[in-house]
C-alpha cells in the first residue's frame, strides 16, 4: 500500500462549533485547500457507540454497543482490520475504548497502554489513555499537542498508512461549561491553532487528512439522541479526492468505505454505505 490517511477526531464538537470558532480550518475552506460538510452520526449519538460505527461502517444497532458502558471487542470488520488486509500499516493515539473494540478487551493498563505489533491483524502502533478518575471537575485529558505529536511521530518512525487520533478534550469541556461561553470560545480556539501547524506538515508527508467529530453536542452539553445539535458536526477533507455538492449530508456509516477506498484497501462486506469520495 502506498497511500495514505490521517483520521483526526475531536470528540463532541457540534457542528456550529467548528464552523463559527475553527478558524484555521474554516480558513483553508476558504483558500481552497480542504472542503467541508456535515456528518451526522449514528443513533445513540452516544461517544462509544460513535467509534464503532465509525470504524466498522454499522449501525449501534448491528454492532450492538449501546453506549460507553458497554464496550468489547467488536465482531464486525474494521478500517483497522481491513488496512492490514489491503498490506498497509496503522496507528492509534486514542481513548482505550479504541483498543478495546478493535484489538483487545478488556483493557489492561499497562500492556495496552502503549504496544508496538507489526504483526497485529488490526492496529500495529497503539498509543492509548483511560482518563481514568474523569469527571466534571476534573478531564483527565492529556495535552491535545502531545496527542498530535505522538502520531505525528509514529507517523515518522513506522510510515503508517492509516492513523487515527481521538480525543476527548472538547467533549468534556462541552459537559462541564456547556457552549455560549467564554470557556468554550476558547478552548476551541486553543484546539484550532494546536491542531493547525500539523495539517501541512502532514500533508508534506503523503498523507490526506480527515478532521471531524464522533457527534456534536446541544445547549446543555448533551447528546445521545436525535437532536440535530447533538448529530450533526462537520466534517473537513484535506485531499485530491472528489467530494459531494456543498450542503450535502456525510453519513457516519460512509466514513469506513470512504478512508478504505481512499488509501487503496479492501471494503468489507458489512460495510454497504457509498463512498463519500472518489
Ligand atoms: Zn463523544
Amino acid at each position: 500500500m502506498d497511500r495514505k490517511l490521517l483520521l483526526i477526531i475531536l470528540d463532541g464538537v457540534p457542528y456550529r462549533n467548528f464552523r463559527r470558532l475553527f478558524g484555521n480550518l474554516e480558513g483553508w475552506v476558504a483558500s481552497g485547500e480542504a472542503r467541508v460538510w456535515t456528518h451526522r452520526s449514528v443513533l445513540p449519538s452516544t461517544s462509544a457507540s460513535c467509534y464503532a460505527s465509525i470504524h466498522t461502517g454499522v449501525t449501534p444497532q448491528d454492532h450492538g454497543c449501546t453506549g460507553n458502558a458497554n464496550v468489547f471487542r467488536l465482531k464486525q470488520d474494521d478500517v483497522f482490520s481491513q488496512v492490514r488486509k489491503g498490506g498497509g500499516t496503522t496507528g492509534a493515539v486514542a481513548h482505550s475504548f479504541w483498543s478495546q473494540f478493535f484489538n483487545r478487551s478488556p483493557f489492561d493498563v499497562v500492556r495496552d497502554i502503549e504496544y508496538d505489533e507489526p504483526e497485529s491483524t488490526t492496529i500495529n502502533h497503539g498509543r492509548f489513555h483511560t482518563m481514568t478518575g474523569y469527571g466534571l471537575i476534573n478531564q483527565m485529558t492529556p495535552s491535545d499537542v502531545d496527542l498530535f505529536a505522538t502520531l505525528t511521530n509514529l507517523c515518522t518512525r513506522f510510515d503508517l498508512n492509516y492513523g487515527m487520533l481521538h480525543t476527548c478534550t472538547l467533549d468534556s469541556m462541552g459537559h462541564r461549561f456547556f457552549h455560549d461561553c467564554q470557556e468554550m470560545d476558547h478552548a476551541c480556539f486553543v484546539m484550532d491553532e494546536m491542531l493547525a501547524p500539523f495539517i501541512p506538515r502532514w500533508r508534506a508527508m503523503g498523507y490526506e487528512v480527515i478532521v471531524t467529530a464522533d457527534h456534536g453536542q446541544d445547549a446543555r452539553g448533551h447528546h445521545g439522541g436525535r437532536d440535530p445539535l447533538q448529530q450533526e458536526t462537520a466534517l473537513y477533507y484535506f485531499g485530491a479526492g472528489e467530494g459531494p455538492a456543498a450542503g450535502e449530508v456525510i453519513d457516519q456509516l460512509q466514513l469506513a468505505p470512504t478512508i478504505l477506498s481512499r488509501l487503496g484497501a479492501p471494503v468489507a462486506e458489512t460495510m454497504k454505505a457509498a463512498s463519500f469520495l472518489r
